[in-house]
């Protein structure tokens, strides 16, 4: 190389080999593609999802480290990682479905699901029923002979009603229809939902799986290759693909995910019981609590019962806004699942375009108020939230 001109050489930079020794975390794989020494190797590897590294569109190697890593933790064959929750959500409702198709969801879904189902009706005529997420019997009703999917969450937002995995999964494969499930308030370490007859797992990885606030991203979980393989080849076209340095911020949070999980959940035990019993708060919504709906089957289907609640504050609006501006530890923002507590009032934030009337139909009251739970000291948190409720 020493022939070559100083501004030739700058460009090629030296690489070393590592080969005696290996990386102990796993390296961020800044490159969009990848250089083969055969054309044939390179022709073969092309639009496969398990061929050499071609294109980072395609897959990378630090992406594909997380794929295999929320694989392994959700008991599914392969994943495909993305730029965001609704990328996973999106690769899996238009890699599946077509104009004319009818799909099955349950009633309460996460916004930006919503809207994606009511803009596949509107503009690629897929029908959608709407069925209770306990309700196999509703389910069955609702089956028709293009029905081509059926959707869920394990835990809903905000009212953390639990779905009945494994009757309406089981349900669902009686019938012939493959089940997606949105596991991004359980994450896989409080419940598998392919353990319990789901054919795909839906993450925003934004949330619990990265943990600190500062990504983007999402993953799609297959139980079988054929699915796996049909959506991959959607997911490239579409270009919803993650890139390698969110993939390693995800993979960082995901291994103190069981630490995290287990106080989030003990920080929501700790602040949903004493709400309950606090003068200020009509009604707690944490499926820990024997008033919760779901807090049966809550207690068979989950290893913990999650960090996110919500509850109503029995001066309605004007409580829900003055609680927001007293609070002081606790951090007025969207999302959850990070190490730092966060509130939100739907009436007056998230959902302030929707009347009383709306917002009781969809089950959230004036004064409701969401909260996930961080990981800090939980007297900490509760003297913030007791104060602001004063
Ligand atoms: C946040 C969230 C999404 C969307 O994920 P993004 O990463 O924001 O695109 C989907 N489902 C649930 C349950 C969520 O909480």
């Amino acid at each position: 190389m020493s022939e070559l001109r100083p501004e030739t050489r700058i460009v090629h930079v030296p690489q070393p080999v590592v080969t005696d020794s290996r990386p102990i975390s796993v390296p961020i794989y800044q490159t969009s593609g990848f250089v083969f020494d055969d054309p044939a190797v390179m022709a073969g590897a092309m639009g496969r999802p398990d061929g050499a590294f071609v294109y980072g569109r395609y897959t990378n190697p630090t992406v594909r480290s997380l794929e295999l890593a929320v694989a392994g933790l959700e008991g599914g064959v392969a994943a495909i990682a993305t730029g965001s929750g609704m990328g996973a959500i999106n690769i899996v409702l238009l890699g599946l479905l077509k104009p004319g198709d009818h799909l099955i969801a349950q009633r309460s879904l996460y916004g930006g699901t919503a809207a994606m189902i009511n803009d596949l009706t509107a503009r690629f005529g897929i029908e959608v029923t709407y069925v209770p997420e306990n309700d196999p019997a509703a389910l069955r009703a609702a089956a028709r002979p293009e029905t081509r999917l059926v959707y869920l969450e394990t835990i809903s937002n905000p009212m953390t009603l639990v779905a009945d995995l494994p009757a309406m999964c089981g349900a669902a494969r009686e019938l012939g229809i493959p089940s997606v499930v949105d596991n991004t308030f359980a994450t896989g370490l409080l419940c598998r939902p392919i353990e319990h007859g789901a054919d795909i797992v839906v993450h925003s990885t934004t949330k619990y799986l990265s943990g600190h606030t500062d990504v983007v991203g999402g993953i799609a979980v297959f139980a079988d290759s054929a699915r796996y393989e049909q959506v991959w080849r959607f997911a490239i076209e579409l270009g919803a693909t993650a890139e390698p340095f969110a993939s390693w911020l995800t993979l960082r949070g995901l291994q103190t995910l069981a630490l995290r999980m287990e106080r989030h959940c003990s920080n929501a035990r700790h602040l949903a019981t004493r709400l309950a019993g606090h003068p200020a708060v009509a009604a707690v919504h944490w499926p820990g609590l024997p008033s919760h709906p779901s807090y049966e089957l809550a207690g068979r289907l989950l290893s913990g019962f999650g960090g996110v609640f919500s509850f109503d504050l029995a001066g309605g609006r004007a409580a829900g806004e003055k609680f927001m501006s007293s609070v002081r530890l606790a951090l007025l923002a969207p999302s959850l699942g990070g190490v730092e507590t966060l509130v939100l009032h739907p009436a007056t934030t998230s959902h302030r375009a929707m009347s009383a009337e709306d917002l009781a139909a969809n089950g959230i009251g004036e004064g409701t108020v969401r909260i996930s739970v961080g990981i800090e000291h939980p007297e900490d948190l509760w003297a913030d939230v007791s104060q602001a409720l004063a």
